[in-house]
């Protein structure tokens, strides 16, 4: 069985205004306690049997500020890991990087560790921008980390920028992303803006503080950033997702496509032969359970509709859409049976939604209403 790893790095030296990821502020006992319960967690897993000698084919380290670890401890997890799963030296291996708190020491020492994919989150290159998220770093920062990645020769690296954000104009869009293509990445997520209830964010547009651009604004941004990537030779494969050829994230294909992954560390969650589970989203919780034995997991008990729902929805914000044979396989339907026949018809019709011969999938004019376009679908 092949399977992707996730783990959740749940720390942090600050809180962005906008961020709702569980996270905990960076304290180095606390990081000592969260890898004593991450191996006894990676033990416990292991001894599952749906899981027992799986090939781990991708690992993919989120939090958090990963960034941030220390890397004894990890590397010791890390060699706690290969002991009880088969983990290649050339599967892809990403790390999430904030700028500010990436060095070429802790660079080299991912690098010898067979990291083969940091992922620095940009976001933008304008520092009001950068202030108004309450991130740490600034242009500079972000400049200095692509030239350690590209120093220390790391072909595979990926960077995340943010658009629509309060007071975001496309022509500081449009310089945001000719700095970054300047920086050559192989991989760019390119997200929208979310404003998440309970964040610092939403209580200052809820205020009237500070305004968020209106839906055609998104849309002209969306459409630009698409084209002026485009035409540096990245191509879309995902709502969010711009790769130079061959450097796709094999890990986030894994999640879209419905590939078995398990997930370790607060907040993570897994999937495994259909059955989802999630760990619960506090770390002192999380060590407690493990030091006493137990996996920290709740069980998903949705069950086949949301799972359809789910694959339908995933696989509709991938350009390549979903496979009707790999869905009837699945499932044991085609998925015509899940969909709304008449908004099928009415989106054919608008051009939105091509039902090609083999896979089911959404025009450039649907994509970015992906989310939108699954609501009216489902049945
Ligand atoms: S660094 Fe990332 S995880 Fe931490 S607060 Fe900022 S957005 Fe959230």
């Amino acid at each position: 069985m092949q399977l992707g790893l996730y783990v959740h790095f749940p720390f942090c030296t600050n809180t962005c205004s906008y961020c709702d990821f569980y996270k905990e502020r960076y304290e180095q006992t606390l990081e000592k306690q969260f890898f004593h319960a991450l191996r006894i967690e990676t033990e416990l897993a292991a001894d599952d049997s749906a899981i027992q000698n799986a090939e781990i084919v991708s690992i993919f380290i989120g939090g958090g500020t990963p960034s941030l670890v220390n890397p004894d401890l990890f590397a010791d997890w890390l060699s706690l890991l290969k002991r009880h799963f088969v983990v290649g030296d050339t599967i892809e291996f990403t790390i999430e990087c904030n700028p500010e708190s990436v060095t070429l020491t802790q660079m080299q020492v991912m690098r010898e560790l067979c990291v083969n994919r940091p992922v620095f989150g940009i976001q933008s290159f304008n520092t009001d921008t950068l202030q108004l998220l309450d991130r740490k770093h600034n242009p500079f920062h972000s400049q200095r980390a692509i030239y350690y990645a590209n120093a220390l020769g790391f072909r595979n690296f990926g960077v995340d920028l943010i658009f629509g954000l309060p007071g975001q104009t496309s022509k500081m869009l449009a310089k945001d992303l000719d700095q970054l293509l300047d920086l050559n990445p192989p991989h760019i997520s390119f997200y929208q803006l979310t404003v998440e209830e309970g964040t610092p964010l939403a209580r200052r547009v809820a205020n009237g503080e500070i305004a968020l651009p209106d839906q055609e604004l998104l849309l002209a941004m969306y459409r630009g950033g698409v084209e002026q990537m485009s035409d540096f030779g990245y191509h879309r494969y995902e709502v969010s997702s711009f790769a130079q050829p061959g450097f796709e994230c094999k890990h986030n294909l894994r999640y879209w496509e419905g590939g078995d992954f398990l997930g370790l560390g607060p907040s993570a969650h897994s999937f495994i032969q259909d059955q989802r589970f999630a760990n619960c989203a506090d770390v002192h919780t999380y060590i407690s359970s493990l030091q006493s034995g137990k996996l920290p997991r709740v069980i998903d008990k949705s069950g086949n509709e949301e799972r359809m729902t789910e694959a339908i929805m995933l696989g509709l914000r991938m350009s390549q859409g979903i496979s009707r044979s790999a869905f009837a396989k699945r499932f044991g339907v085609p998925i015509e049976e899940k969909l709304d026949r008449e908004q099928f018809n009415i989106l054919v019709e608008s051009g939105h939604l091509i039902p090609d011969k083999g896979n089911l999938r959404l025009s450039d004019e649907g994509i970015y209403l992906a989310d939108e376009i699954t609501r009216r679908l489902i049945k």
